[in-house]
């Protein structure tokens, strides 16, 4: 995580209430056709996104992930983890044309340009798709990607290896100060 850039997410929730295009029970719920008709790019984080907390990416989201790229789109996958799980996820998504960052700084915009550059396509035809407001969606902000969707955490909503408690907590806090105390919605 790049910490100084995510200080600055705090102190931007209470100026900007346009962090989150929309919110989404879970990947398989998002309508990618109407999302395909101003769009090319689409950038997922990885853990509590497209599998549990650091469990290998299941055979549904590689289906879905299969069947988005036959339909046209560019994808790109961002996780803010270490270096052997980002090789170990090169091995599983590079067969299938997708772009891993290398880095693990997110929210700093400079690992979603990354994936653009790689792309040649636009911020603003890019669509990023997490589960945490400090880091993905944030990040994306900053980066000025057209949509930054907000999905519910994948281990909450399909089961699997939960995210430890400091991470949870974290995320739980940023909704609760973001769509709670400000009183934040889908824009
Ligand atoms: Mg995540």
């Amino acid at each position: 995580m790049h910490l100084r850039t995510y200080l600055t997410f705090w102190l931007s929730v209470p100026l900007r209430g346009d962090m989150v295009s929309s919110r989404a029970h879970d990947i398989f719920s998002i309508d990618y056709p109407s999302l395909a008709e101003h769009h090319d790019l689409l950038i997922f984080d990885v853990d509590d996104t497209l599998t549990a907390y650091k469990q290998e990416i299941g055979e549904q989201t590689l289906e879905l992930l299969k069947k988005l790229r036959q339909n046209g789109w560019s994808i790109g996958i961002y996780s803010n983890c270490s270096a052997a799980r980002t090789e170990q996820l090169n091995k599983l998504l590079q067969p299938l044309g997708i772009f891993n960052v290398q880095r693990s700084d997110k929210p700093h915009p400079d690992g979603f340009f990354e994936v653009t550059a790689e792309y040649n396509i636009p911020p603003y035809r890019t669509v990023m798709v997490g589960d945490k407001l400090g880091t993905d969606i944030f990040g994306s902000y900053l980066a000025g990607f057209a949509k930054r969707i907000l999905v519910e955490p994948y281990s909450a909503t399909r089961g699997g290896r939960k995210a430890d408690p400091w991470n949870r907590f974290v995320r739980l806090f940023e909704k609760l100060v973001y769509f709670g105390i400000f009183n934040r919605d889908e824009i």
